[in-house]
């Protein structure tokens, strides 16, 4: 069942549009509010993917619009590096208190996702002097060369695209459902020291605390602290990417405050802006102040808007108590999907921390996409908004914003329980 409610528009997306950017759906926003959205047609849905993990604090929430308005009355752009404003001064100084490390810390501020992470790579490097970069099998951190290069998954990301960037290696990420341990991941490391490279010329280690597009798989218990003790026998900075972890998702405001370890540097981007475009590089200060000045920065980083918004969803998020919210969802979901499960014999895990929920399929003992697709599709049939992800496409991914009202959610669980159902008739 596919569910395609504007098709002349999907014939011009098609004549205009270069097809490299993938659609997961053929529904065109024509509004939207907290966790639901509506299209052209009128037709709701509610919204469990939140524009990959962007409006946890929701669409258009009323602080986020108010600060932005209120921006927009002032200045929208004078370029921080020309004519810098305090609410990025301000806005540096929270998330240098709120990201982990009992360290003094610095920031910077860029657009993307995976600009923040070119950024702390090229930090990296500067202070270590140093060229190599270990990165893990199936992390994702964005598609510019340095970051498709980390990226751990060829196909769709960098099959086709010329050579990557030098230096880069990938570990296996643990994955206890697909028979990788701590243990095999730490082996790997091993033979990559003795077989391929010195770990005198490693400059970062750099991983997502719960890898997002990989599968919504969480590094296992103590996994972290082995990571931070190796990178500081062997001087190498250690990168948390919270570019989908962070901002309350995980029931935490950071993923890495499950671990009891702080990273070097920390990336964020997404849920900081509560749906403007604005993302975030927090480290140690003596790391982020090795550039020199002028090696950094770039004309829109931390644009007054992206800013304005970024404030506002701080306040949201511990005004509304965003992070135990996450929490209570994420285990009412968590129930709700083993109780499906028990007449669902594809479900083969559920996990995850906090409201970074996922559900993986199989058929017959092997990863099934087909069986994840039939799912998406019925409960978009049904109003349902789902994501996929990992490496087998067999993995949903839940994302609902965390201020989704109760009985909007309540519904959301009664959709899904019905489309898991239809999946299998
Ligand atoms: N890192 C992680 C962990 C991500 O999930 C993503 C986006 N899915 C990125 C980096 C890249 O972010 P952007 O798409 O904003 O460049």
């Amino acid at each position: 069942m596919t569910v395609e409610t504007s098709p002349e528009l999907t014939a011009r997306k098609n004549a205009a549009i270069a097809r490299g950017v993938g659609m997961s759906t053929q529904i065109y926003a024509e509004r939207a509010e907290n966790a639901e959205l509506w299209d052209k047609n009128g037709r709701r849905f509610i919204d469990f993917a939140a524009g990959i993990a962007v409006v946890n604090t929701g669409h258009r929430h009323p602080k986020v619009v108010e600060a932005v308005r209120r921006q927009l009355d002032h200045f929208t752009h004078t370029c921080h590096q020309v004519f810098p404003y305090e609410n990025y001064v301000a806005l540096a100084e929270r998330l240098n208190a709120k990201v982990p490390g009992d360290f003094p810390k610095k920031t910077i501020f860029a657009t993307t996702g995976a600009e923040a992470v070119e950024n702390a790579i090229k930090i990296a490097r500067h202070y270590t002097g140093r060229a190599g970069v270990v990165a893990f099998a199936g992390g994702f951190h964005g598609r510019t060369f340095m970051t498709m290069t980390l990226t751990g998954k060829v196909h769709p990301y960098k099959a086709g695209f010329g050579p990557m960037m030098n230096d880069v290696w990938h570990l296996p990420y643990p994955n206890a459902l697909h028979g990788v341990s701590g243990d095999d991941s730490f082996a790997a490391l091993e033979r990559l020291f003795k077989a391929d490279v010195d770990p005198s010329r490693i400059a970062a280690i750099i991983l997502e605390p719960v890898q997002g597009e990989g599968g919504f798989v969480p590094a296992p218990e103590g996994f972290m602290k082995r990571i931070r003790a190796l990178c500081d026998t062997h001087g190498i900075v250690m990168i948390a990417d919270e570019v989908q972890t962070g901002f309350a998702r995980t029931g935490k405001l950071f993923a890495m405050e499950h671990h009891g370890v702080a990273a070097d540097i920390t990336t964020m981007a997404k849920g900081l802006g509560g749906g403007l475009p604005i993302s975030a590089v927090t480290g140690r200060a003596e790391i982020m102040d090795s550039s020199q000045p002028g090696g950094l920065g770039g004309t829109y980083a931390g644009n007054p808007l992206g800013v304005a918004a970024a404030h506002a969803v701080l306040d949201v998020i511990e005004e509304e108590d965003l992070c135990n919210r996450a929490q209570r969802l994420g285990d009412r979901l968590k129930q709700r999907l083993a109780a499906i499960a028990e007449s669902c014999p594809e479900i083969v895990d559920i996990r995850g921390p906090g409201f970074m929920k996922a559900v993986e399929f199989e058929v017959g003992g092997a990863p099934s996409p087909e069986f994840t697709k039939r799912v998406v599709e019925e409960a978009m049939a049904r109003g349902l908004v789902l994501l996929t992800c990992g490496v087998y496409g067999n993995v949903i991914r839940f994302l609902a914003p965390l201020t989704i009202p109760e009985p909007v959610f309540d519904e959301a669980l009664d959709i899904l329980e019905a489309a898991v159902l239809a999946a299998r008739a």
